[in-house]
């Protein structure tokens, strides 16, 4: 049963006690929290002071319609028989990374640039404040006279502003009764475009792990929240050091380093680039079905052999 409209306040693992802003605690054999990047919950988790912090950087966003775009004959170009995917425009000298693609069934451009965070901007909602096209125009200075017509197609009031953070490395995703999946586990830059691929993953690996099992049998619940934390930790924190990295990802001097404290599988050559072939398969070639329910039955071998 879903139960709509219940702010969690609180959470004690040891117990699987959610405690509920209208006063109610609520306990459970297995609690999930996914309450994302600003997550109420996380430092019940953890133990210790587990804000996010800001990374500097934000992102523009806006949507308009393609009708708009294809009306143009100089935009027309770059998405009329194009492959599927998405475009990206880059100003390297000042770190500004533009990235759109359509989305409705192909109706709309939905448009994210990411900069650095401008004095002033975003602060007083740091999700949805509104910002102006002269601002947007500003940063875009250098950028082709084409492009820029599509943030001139945004509605007034219609492109938006938010900030990005991040928060350290968890090394293990469960504590008791409870495990931590998605942003609140691994909030991530939004470079390769993964950070909610890589928790469906994680929804992935509880659907098989948790199949046919009962809450009372915490000796199973408890197997299979290890067999998560050994399937999870390790790929998301890949994915999360990687987008955190930026587009050079690898490429950055200490990622690979850091990266190798949770994760051992392979990794691309020294020198692949983002969305070359190689980087696909490790990114989003994954089967967690497929992970989860090879782990499963090796658990089950061993604890036979036992
Ligand atoms: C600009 C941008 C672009 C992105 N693009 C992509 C992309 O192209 N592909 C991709 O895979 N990912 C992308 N992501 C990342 C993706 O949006 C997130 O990783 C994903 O939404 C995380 O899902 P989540 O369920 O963990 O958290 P959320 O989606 O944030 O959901 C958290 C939920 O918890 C609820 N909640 C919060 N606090 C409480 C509380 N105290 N009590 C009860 N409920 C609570 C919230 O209302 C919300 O419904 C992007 C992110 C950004 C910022």
């Amino acid at each position: 049963m879903l139960r709509l409209g219940c702010e969690a306040i609180g959470v004690d693992c040891e117990m699987g006690t959610l405690m509920l802003a209208d006063g109610r605690a609520v306990r459970n054999d297995l609690v999930v929290i996914a309450d994302g990047a600003h997550s109420r919950l996380i430092e019940d988790f953890t133990g210790y002071p587990s804000a996010v912090s800001p990374t500097g950087r934000s992102i523009y966003r806006w949507l308009v319609s393609m009708d708009d775009v294809t009306a143009d004959p100089d935009l027309r170009a770059y998405y009329e028989n194009q492959l599927p995917g998405f475009t990206s425009w880059r100003d390297p000298l000042n770190d500004i990374f533009w990235v759109n693609y359509t989305c409705r069934g192909g109706t709309v451009l939905n448009n994210a640039v990411v900069h650095e965070t401008q004095a002033g901007e975003g602060e007083d909602d740091l999700w949805h404040s509104s910002v102006s096209k002269e601002q947007v125009l500003a940063m875009l200075a250098d950028f082709h006279p084409t492009t820029k017509k599509i943030v001139n197609m945004a509605t007034e009031d219609g492109i938006k502003v938010h900030h990005l953070f991040k928060r350290p490395p968890l090394s293990s995703f469960v504590r008791g009764r409870a495990l931590v999946v998605g942003d609140a586990a691994h909030v991530m830059m939004p470079t390769h475009a993964a950070g909610g691929a890589i928790a469906i993953e994680s929804a992935a690996s509880l659907e098989v792990l948790f199949a046919g099992v009962h809450g009372k049998d915490a000796a199973t619940v408890a197997q299979r929240m290890q067999l998560f934390d050994q399937l999870r930790v390790p790929r998301c924190n890949l994915t999360m050091l990687a987008s955190n990295a930026g587009p050079l990802w690898l490429n950055v001097p200490g990622v690979e380093e850091e990266i190798r404290r949770f994760y051992h599988g392979p990794l691309p050559p020294a020198g692949c680039l983002p969305w070359s072939k190689e980087f696909r398969e490790l990114l989003f070639h994954h089967d967690e079905y497929g992970a989860a329910e090879q782990a499963l039955a090796q658990a089950q071998v061993t604890s036979h052999r036992l």
